[in-house]
């Protein structure tokens, strides 16, 4: 087991777990710090913080991930540190939920198209207050008996190339590198190549040609102990990133998803040494 995973989801945005809950589980696996990273939210830190102070050794790293978009396929940028506190970060963060929003409606629709009875009130309700995602509504096909796990669900029909997949609203990746930098967050380039546990994430096209244009706008670090990474994809990538001189991060990304097999806190993630790298990164940029 590891004492360091930089990449964990709650119900804020779509895990299933409450911040709460998630960090009881991270002090049961031994970890000693943990990074909090919804999808295009911060709001489960001040729960998140206020949940932390029952386990004064557990560090925990305020954060969030970023979805970009790329010709053909998504590129996921983590910021570490994050001025989460900030007004107009939470403008921009509410406005890519509201993208999120109209998008979620627009796969519901396809759905329906396709003959299935997947209302939006269900999705809506299952996602809560959470910035909502694709989980949420394969949570939704699952409960009405479609598919036997989320992950199927993926396959079948909300996969990117899942016949009722729609679009999110633009955003480059260097974009959401300056974004993050300019609310105080390290840039970490999120699960680099291909996981064998999320069928529609192939790796990051031209990655080191990517890695050169986001190092020149900010990019600090990059995903490598990351979910069922093999031993050799994260060989890899560690060389990678020694050559860019990015700091090689990574954790479980747990969403307690329901899918078999998916990683748990704890299972995988960068040294100690990763994260007294950030802390340097961080005292640099504040
Ligand atoms: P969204 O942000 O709405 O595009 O949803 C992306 C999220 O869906 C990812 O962060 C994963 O948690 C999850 N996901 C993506 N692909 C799969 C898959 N094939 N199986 C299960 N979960 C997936
Ligand atoms: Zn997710
Ligand atoms: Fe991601
Ligand atoms: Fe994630």
């Amino acid at each position: 087991m590891v004492e360091v995973d930089l990449h964990l989801h709650t119900t804020f945005s779509d895990g299933t777990l409450s911040p709460t809950n998630l960090l009881e589980m991270c002090v049961r696996k031994g970890l000693r710090v943990i990074c909090i990273s919804d999808h295009d939210t911060t709001n489960g830190l001040e729960e998140t913080f206020a949940a932390g102070s029952a386990y004064p050794e557990l560090v925990i790293i305020p954060g969030i991930e970023l979805s970009t978009d790329v010709p053909g396929s998504e590129i996921h940028i983590l910021g570490y540190f994050i001025d989460y506190l900030n007004n107009d970060l939470q403008q921009i963060l509410s406005k890519f939920r509201e993208g999120r929003e109209d998008r979620a409606i627009g796969m519901v629709r396809k759905l329906n198209e396709m003959g299935l009875e997947i209302s939006w009130e269900r999705v809506k309700e299952i996602a809560g207050d959470a910035s909502i995602g694709r989980p949420h509504i394969a949570q939704a096909i699952v409960e009405k008996g479609y598919v036997q796990y989320p992950k199927d669900a993926f396959d079948k029909y909300i996969g990117r190339e899942g016949p009722a997949y729609v679009e999110r609203m633009k955003l480059t990746p260097s974009d959401a590198v300056k974004m993050l930098v300019k609310y105080g967050g390290i840039p970490v380039m999120a699960h680099p190549t291909y996981s064998e546990a999320k069928s529609d994430r192939e790796g990051v096209k031209s990655l080191r040609e990517i890695l050169g244009e986001l190092k020149d706008v900010g990019l600090m670090g990059m995903e490598v102990y990351y979910g069922d990474y093999t031993e050799d994809q994260i060989a890899y990538l560690k060389n990678l990133s020694d050559e860019f001189d990015l700091i090689p991060c990574g954790g479980s990304d747990y969403h307690a998803s329901g899918n078999p097999g998916e990683p748990e806190p704890g299972s995988v993630g960068p040294p100690l040494s990763s994260y007294n790298a950030l802390v340097e990164a961080r005292d640099r940029l504040h």
